[in-house]
């Protein structure tokens, strides 16, 4: 059976396309019985100057950065009240409260998340790394494709240290589309395959799940995140995984579960984790 429930998702007012009520909608024609909006929660003093700032700006989804713990909390908690309310009104799915967090490793990070996570009482907490810090820059994955190659190859190294880091701090749920570079088809080289196999190790060793992310369906690769070599790895680490969708619009709400799953299967794949083994995992770290 695919899942019949989704966990990643994005809505109107952050970087996606429609609002929660119609997601929850979408989700119920699906015939899902669970989904789970979670808005990007990224935080760093210096993000308003990185450049995809800049362009998120010009594109209209700015409000996905804050250069503050209150910034962010402002945005999140009349966001949190609406859901809260859109459950009481559609008491015939479930309907949780989640955030895709982008980990910084320093204390005052840790410190400012502590204590709006305290405020927020989120459901659970995706990991993600969509950023390296590089010369005193937040850098995205566009940044690292228009890197030398020498920069990149370093870029990408933190990539994986971030992605480490972000598992042993076992403060999330699962971590969000590892491999993400590959969007930009970097870091496919045969030479990142013990940084891959180290990862996936750390990983395990640490019990957090992986997403596989179907939003990668939806570019040149096309195939998910992460991709198949690394999926390997999982497998034979016996990492649970589960499916998302990274849905930023309705018609994305499930789309490629089912090739995904199969997907997974072919790489050998058999942990596939249930809600409730996702959600118990919260805040283990605690
Ligand atoms: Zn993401
Ligand atoms: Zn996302």
């Amino acid at each position: 059976m695919t899942q019949k429930f989704t966990l990643h998702t994005h809505t109107w007012g952050f970087d996606g396309q429609n609002t929660p009520a119609e997601m929850i909608a979408r989700a119920r024609q699906l015939g899902f019985d669970c989904i789970g909006i979670s808005n990007h929660f990224i935080v760093h003093p210096k993000i308003c100057h990185s450049k995809m700032y800049k362009y998120a700006s010009a594109s209209g989804y700015a409000s996905i950065y804050s250069a503050s713990f209150s910034d962010a909390l402002q945005k999140f908690e009349p966001h949190y009240r609406e859901l809260t309310r859109l459950q009481s009104e559609n008491p015939d799915i479930r309907l949780l409260r989640g955030l895709e967090v982008d980990f910084f490793d320093t204390p005052q990070w840790h410190d400012g998340f502590a204590r709006t996570y305290e405020l927020l009482r989120p459901d659970y907490i995706i990991g993600a790394a969509h950023f390296v810090e590089h010369n005193g820059n937040v850098c995205n994955v566009h940044d690292m494709a228009s890197a030398d190659s020498k920069t990149r190859d370093k870029m990408l190294m933190q990539y994986w240290e971030n992605i480490r880091r972000l598992a042993a701090s076992n403060i999330f749920n699962w971590i969000a589309h590892l491999d993400l570079p590959r969007k930009c088809n970097l870091g496919i080289e045969p030479k990142w395959h013990n940084i891959h196999a180290q990862t996936l190790q750390t990983i395990a060793s640490c019990g957090t799940p992986i997403e596989i992310n179907t939003s990668g369906y939806r570019t040149i690769i096309p195939q998910p995140y992460p991709c198949d070599s690394i999926l390997k790895l999982a497998a034979q680490y016996n990492v649970p995984v589960l499916l998302s969708d990274d849905a930023h619009s309705t018609q994305q709400i499930g789309a490629n579960f089912t090739v995904a799953k199969q997907f997974a299967r072919d790489c050998g794949i058999q942990r596939f984790a249930t809600l409730n083994q996702l959600l118990n995992l919260h805040q283990r770290g605690k």
